[in-house]
Protein backbone atom coordinates (compact mmCIF):
# COMPACT_ATOMS: atom_id res chain seq x y z
CA UNK A 1 0.00 0.00 0.00
CA UNK A 2 1.15 3.13 -0.74
CA UNK A 3 0.46 5.05 2.85
CA UNK A 4 1.32 3.01 5.92
CA UNK A 5 -1.49 2.43 8.02
CA UNK A 6 -2.16 2.02 11.63
CA UNK A 7 -4.58 -0.82 11.97
CA UNK A 8 -6.73 -0.63 14.41
CA UNK A 9 -8.90 -3.04 16.93
CA UNK A 10 -11.48 -3.97 14.87
CA UNK A 11 -9.21 -5.07 11.98
CA UNK A 12 -11.21 -7.82 10.12
CA UNK A 13 -9.61 -10.92 9.53
CA UNK A 14 -8.94 -11.45 5.80
CA UNK A 15 -9.17 -14.71 5.68
CA UNK A 16 -12.23 -14.65 7.61
CA UNK A 17 -15.63 -15.60 5.20
CA UNK A 18 -17.76 -13.81 4.21
CA UNK A 19 -21.37 -14.53 5.43
CA UNK A 20 -24.48 -13.25 5.85
CA UNK A 21 -27.06 -14.26 9.12
CA UNK A 22 -28.91 -16.89 7.86
CA UNK A 23 -32.77 -16.38 8.12
CA UNK A 24 -34.51 -13.01 7.67
CA UNK A 25 -34.93 -12.33 10.77
CA UNK A 26 -34.60 -8.44 12.29
CA UNK A 27 -31.08 -7.09 13.84
CA UNK A 28 -30.16 -4.17 15.69
CA UNK A 29 -27.06 -2.68 13.96
CA UNK A 30 -24.70 0.66 14.06
CA UNK A 31 -23.47 2.02 10.81
CA UNK A 32 -21.17 4.19 10.09
CA UNK A 33 -22.20 5.42 6.40
CA UNK A 34 -19.68 5.80 3.90
CA UNK A 35 -21.72 5.59 0.85
CA UNK A 36 -24.49 7.02 -0.95
CA UNK A 37 -24.97 6.60 -4.50
CA UNK A 38 -26.86 8.56 -6.62
CA UNK A 39 -30.57 8.06 -6.76
CA UNK A 40 -31.60 5.55 -9.62
CA UNK A 41 -34.96 4.87 -11.06
CA UNK A 42 -36.48 1.79 -9.39
CA UNK A 43 -39.84 -0.54 -10.44
CA UNK A 44 -40.71 -0.94 -6.99
CA UNK A 45 -39.50 1.64 -5.02
CA UNK A 46 -39.68 4.73 -7.51
CA UNK A 47 -35.99 6.00 -7.05
CA UNK A 48 -33.74 4.25 -4.96
CA UNK A 49 -29.99 4.90 -3.41
CA UNK A 50 -27.70 2.34 -2.15
CA UNK A 51 -26.42 3.36 0.98
CA UNK A 52 -23.55 1.57 2.41
CA UNK A 53 -21.17 1.74 5.21
CA UNK A 54 -19.17 -0.03 7.93
CA UNK A 55 -21.62 -1.93 10.70
CA UNK A 56 -19.28 -0.99 14.16
CA UNK A 57 -21.39 -2.62 16.74
CA UNK A 58 -19.77 -5.87 15.65
CA UNK A 59 -16.25 -6.90 16.00
CA UNK A 60 -14.61 -7.30 13.30
CA UNK A 61 -16.31 -4.46 11.93
CA UNK A 62 -17.80 -5.02 8.06
CA UNK A 63 -19.22 -4.02 5.31
CA UNK A 64 -22.62 -3.47 4.93
CA UNK A 65 -25.32 -2.32 2.27
CA UNK A 66 -28.47 -1.24 3.46
CA UNK A 67 -31.12 -0.90 0.59
CA UNK A 68 -33.90 0.22 -0.63
CA UNK A 69 -33.60 3.49 0.61
CA UNK A 70 -35.60 6.76 -1.24
CA UNK A 71 -34.01 9.40 0.57
CA UNK A 72 -37.09 11.69 -0.68
CA UNK A 73 -39.60 10.18 1.12
CA UNK A 74 -37.59 9.63 4.39
CA UNK A 75 -39.07 11.86 6.88
CA UNK A 76 -36.58 14.35 8.17
CA UNK A 77 -35.98 13.05 11.56
CA UNK A 78 -34.72 9.78 9.27
CA UNK A 79 -33.04 11.88 7.27
CA UNK A 80 -29.05 11.08 7.31
CA UNK A 81 -26.01 11.86 5.17
CA UNK A 82 -22.39 10.62 4.55
CA UNK A 83 -20.11 9.71 7.80
CA UNK A 84 -23.25 9.71 10.45
CA UNK A 85 -23.47 7.26 12.82
CA UNK A 86 -26.76 5.37 12.36
CA UNK A 87 -28.69 2.86 14.29
CA UNK A 88 -31.15 1.13 12.36
CA UNK A 89 -32.76 -2.20 12.13
CA UNK A 90 -32.49 -4.42 9.21
CA UNK A 91 -33.22 -8.06 8.20
CA UNK A 92 -30.75 -9.51 5.80
CA UNK A 93 -31.98 -9.03 1.91
CA UNK A 94 -32.82 -12.68 1.03
CA UNK A 95 -33.19 -11.89 -3.17
CA UNK A 96 -30.00 -10.50 -3.09
CA UNK A 97 -27.18 -13.02 -2.74
CA UNK A 98 -24.14 -10.81 -2.10
CA UNK A 99 -23.41 -11.44 1.36
CA UNK A 100 -23.15 -7.66 2.43
CA UNK A 101 -26.76 -6.84 1.41
CA UNK A 102 -29.35 -5.92 4.12
CA UNK A 103 -32.93 -4.49 4.26
CA UNK A 104 -33.14 -2.07 6.46
CA UNK A 105 -36.42 -0.87 8.13
CA UNK A 106 -36.58 2.81 7.53
CA UNK A 107 -38.92 3.82 10.32
CA UNK A 108 -36.55 2.61 12.54
CA UNK A 109 -33.10 4.73 11.36
CA UNK A 110 -32.12 7.48 14.16
CA UNK A 111 -29.07 9.26 13.37
CA UNK A 112 -26.71 9.13 16.08
CA UNK A 113 -23.93 11.78 15.54
CA UNK A 114 -21.21 12.84 12.55
CA UNK A 115 -18.67 12.21 12.28
CA UNK A 116 -16.45 15.70 11.16
CA UNK A 117 -13.45 15.76 9.71
CA UNK A 118 -10.81 13.36 7.81
CA UNK A 119 -8.95 12.63 10.94
CA UNK A 120 -12.16 11.13 12.91
CA UNK A 121 -13.45 8.91 9.90
CA UNK A 122 -9.96 7.73 9.06
CA UNK A 123 -9.54 5.19 12.12
CA UNK A 124 -12.79 3.34 11.17
CA UNK A 125 -12.16 3.71 7.26
CA UNK A 126 -8.51 2.55 6.97
CA UNK A 127 -8.57 -1.22 8.36
CA UNK A 128 -10.71 -2.10 5.13
CA UNK A 129 -8.42 -0.37 2.31
CA UNK A 130 -7.24 -3.04 -0.01
CA UNK A 131 -4.81 -2.47 -2.62
CA UNK A 132 -5.82 -4.52 -5.28
CA UNK A 133 -9.20 -4.48 -7.22
CA UNK A 134 -7.92 -6.83 -9.93
CA UNK A 135 -7.99 -9.67 -7.22
CA UNK A 136 -11.68 -7.99 -5.98
CA UNK A 137 -13.07 -8.99 -9.28
CA UNK A 138 -11.11 -12.78 -9.53
CA UNK A 139 -12.94 -13.55 -6.49
CA UNK A 140 -16.47 -12.98 -7.95
CA UNK A 141 -15.41 -14.35 -11.09
CA UNK A 142 -14.15 -17.56 -9.36
CA UNK A 143 -16.00 -17.68 -5.83
CA UNK A 144 -19.18 -15.74 -6.51
CA UNK A 145 -20.87 -14.06 -4.41
CA UNK A 146 -17.63 -12.39 -2.84
CA UNK A 147 -17.07 -9.24 -1.75
CA UNK A 148 -19.11 -6.77 -3.50
CA UNK A 149 -18.07 -3.70 -1.33
CA UNK A 150 -14.70 -2.49 -1.20
CA UNK A 151 -12.35 0.58 -0.08
CA UNK A 152 -9.27 0.49 -2.52
CA UNK A 153 -6.43 2.75 -2.85
CA UNK A 154 -5.52 3.10 -6.31
CA UNK A 155 -1.82 3.06 -7.32
CA UNK A 156 -2.25 6.05 -10.01
CA UNK A 157 -5.50 7.90 -11.14
CA UNK A 158 -4.93 7.81 -14.90
CA UNK A 159 -7.99 9.92 -15.90
CA UNK A 160 -11.81 11.26 -15.43
CA UNK A 161 -13.72 10.63 -18.51
CA UNK A 162 -16.89 13.09 -19.00
CA UNK A 163 -19.32 12.63 -21.09
CA UNK A 164 -23.26 13.85 -21.93
CA UNK A 165 -25.38 11.53 -20.01
CA UNK A 166 -28.03 11.52 -22.90
CA UNK A 167 -31.22 11.26 -20.55
CA UNK A 168 -32.64 7.71 -19.13
CA UNK A 169 -32.98 4.96 -21.42
CA UNK A 170 -36.97 4.26 -22.36
CA UNK A 171 -37.00 1.70 -19.43
CA UNK A 172 -36.01 4.07 -16.90
CA UNK A 173 -38.06 6.87 -18.02
CA UNK A 174 -41.23 4.26 -18.12
CA UNK A 175 -40.41 3.37 -13.79
CA UNK A 176 -39.84 7.06 -13.30
CA UNK A 177 -43.26 7.38 -15.34
CA UNK A 178 -45.31 5.04 -13.21
CA UNK A 179 -43.49 6.24 -10.12
CA UNK A 180 -44.92 9.78 -10.38
CA UNK A 181 -48.19 8.63 -11.82
CA UNK A 182 -49.10 6.42 -8.76
CA UNK A 183 -51.14 8.13 -5.85
CA UNK A 184 -49.57 8.70 -2.60
CA UNK A 185 -51.48 8.63 0.21
CA UNK A 186 -48.73 9.48 2.65
CA UNK A 187 -47.33 12.68 0.94
CA UNK A 188 -49.12 16.09 0.95
CA UNK A 189 -46.98 16.95 -2.30
CA UNK A 190 -47.16 16.03 -5.89
CA UNK A 191 -44.07 13.59 -6.57
CA UNK A 192 -41.39 15.36 -8.93
CA UNK A 193 -39.57 13.04 -11.64
CA UNK A 194 -36.25 12.33 -11.23
CA UNK A 195 -34.05 14.08 -13.62
CA UNK A 196 -31.11 12.77 -15.26
CA UNK A 197 -27.68 14.62 -14.57
CA UNK A 198 -26.49 16.21 -17.29
CA UNK A 199 -22.42 14.27 -17.58
CA UNK A 200 -21.56 10.73 -17.00
CA UNK A 201 -18.01 10.25 -14.98
CA UNK A 202 -15.71 7.29 -15.34
CA UNK A 203 -11.79 6.88 -13.57
CA UNK A 204 -9.72 5.06 -15.52
CA UNK A 205 -7.06 4.12 -12.86
CA UNK A 206 -4.05 1.44 -12.10
CA UNK A 207 -4.37 -0.94 -8.68
CA UNK A 208 -1.93 -1.74 -6.96
CA UNK A 209 -1.56 -5.38 -8.17
CA UNK A 210 1.30 -5.64 -10.10
CA UNK A 211 -0.09 -7.04 -13.13
CA UNK A 212 -3.13 -4.52 -13.57
CA UNK A 213 -4.24 -3.49 -16.75
CA UNK A 214 -5.97 -0.63 -15.25
CA UNK A 215 -9.68 -0.57 -14.70
CA UNK A 216 -12.32 2.20 -16.00
CA UNK A 217 -15.09 2.28 -13.37
CA UNK A 218 -18.28 4.51 -13.87
CA UNK A 219 -18.88 7.28 -11.35
CA UNK A 220 -22.45 6.44 -9.20
CA UNK A 221 -21.35 9.03 -6.33
CA UNK A 222 -24.25 11.09 -5.01
CA UNK A 223 -22.14 13.96 -4.95
CA UNK A 224 -21.37 13.81 -8.18
CA UNK A 225 -25.12 14.57 -9.04
CA UNK A 226 -25.39 17.32 -6.39
CA UNK A 227 -22.29 19.12 -7.94
CA UNK A 228 -23.94 19.05 -11.33
CA UNK A 229 -27.04 20.30 -9.77
CA UNK A 230 -25.63 23.25 -7.60
CA UNK A 231 -23.83 24.36 -11.02
CA UNK A 232 -26.80 23.93 -13.11
CA UNK A 233 -26.66 27.89 -14.44
CA UNK A 234 -22.97 26.61 -16.00
CA UNK A 235 -23.02 26.27 -19.98
CA UNK A 236 -21.73 22.42 -20.63
CA UNK A 237 -17.69 23.17 -21.19
CA UNK A 238 -18.12 25.55 -17.56
CA UNK A 239 -19.51 22.56 -15.85
CA UNK A 240 -17.32 19.76 -17.30
CA UNK A 241 -14.31 21.86 -16.08
CA UNK A 242 -16.00 21.88 -12.60
CA UNK A 243 -16.59 18.40 -12.31
CA UNK A 244 -12.95 17.96 -13.59
CA UNK A 245 -11.80 20.61 -10.74
CA UNK A 246 -13.10 18.70 -7.93
CA UNK A 247 -13.24 14.99 -8.63
CA UNK A 248 -9.74 14.82 -10.57
CA UNK A 249 -7.45 17.84 -9.56
CA UNK A 250 -8.71 17.82 -6.33
CA UNK A 251 -9.74 14.35 -5.06
CA UNK A 252 -7.08 12.55 -7.00
CA UNK A 253 -5.02 14.96 -6.25
CA UNK A 254 -0.82 14.60 -5.01
CA UNK A 255 -2.30 16.21 -1.54
CA UNK A 256 -4.66 13.57 -1.07
CA UNK A 257 -4.59 9.93 -0.20
CA UNK A 258 -7.30 9.08 -2.50
CA UNK A 259 -9.15 5.91 -1.95
CA UNK A 260 -12.04 4.45 -4.25
CA UNK A 261 -15.45 3.45 -2.32
CA UNK A 262 -16.45 0.26 -4.95
CA UNK A 263 -19.70 -1.75 -5.11
CA UNK A 264 -20.90 -4.27 -7.68
CA UNK A 265 -24.41 -4.52 -9.18
CA UNK A 266 -26.78 -7.51 -8.36
CA UNK A 267 -27.17 -8.78 -11.69
CA UNK A 268 -23.96 -8.16 -12.76
CA UNK A 269 -21.23 -9.39 -9.99
CA UNK A 270 -18.54 -8.80 -12.36
CA UNK A 271 -19.18 -5.00 -12.73
CA UNK A 272 -18.10 -2.28 -10.17
CA UNK A 273 -18.90 1.38 -9.98
CA UNK A 274 -17.48 4.16 -7.61
CA UNK A 275 -19.72 4.76 -4.98
CA UNK A 276 -17.64 7.36 -3.55
CA UNK A 277 -13.92 8.50 -3.03
CA UNK A 278 -12.71 9.24 0.27
CA UNK A 279 -9.23 11.72 0.20
CA UNK A 280 -7.80 12.95 3.60
CA UNK A 281 -5.40 15.06 3.31
CA UNK A 282 -1.74 13.65 3.18
ZN1 LIG B 1 -6.11 -3.80 -11.06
Amino acid sequence: MGTPDQPSLFEPDPNEPLTKTPGTRTERMRVLITVKAAPNPSETYGETVCVAGIRIDQIPHRWIRLYPINFRELDNPRKFHKYDIVSLEARPAVADPRPESYRPVLDTVRSEKKLVGWSRRKPFIIDHVQASMCEVLTAVRDHPPARSLAAIRPRLVKDLEIRPHGGWDPSEQAKIDRYVRQEDLLSTGLRTALEAPRFKGWYRYLCQSPNCKGHRQGIYDWEWVALQRRFSHLDDVALTATLRRNFFDQMCGPAYDTVFYVGNQKKHQNVFMILGVFYPKR
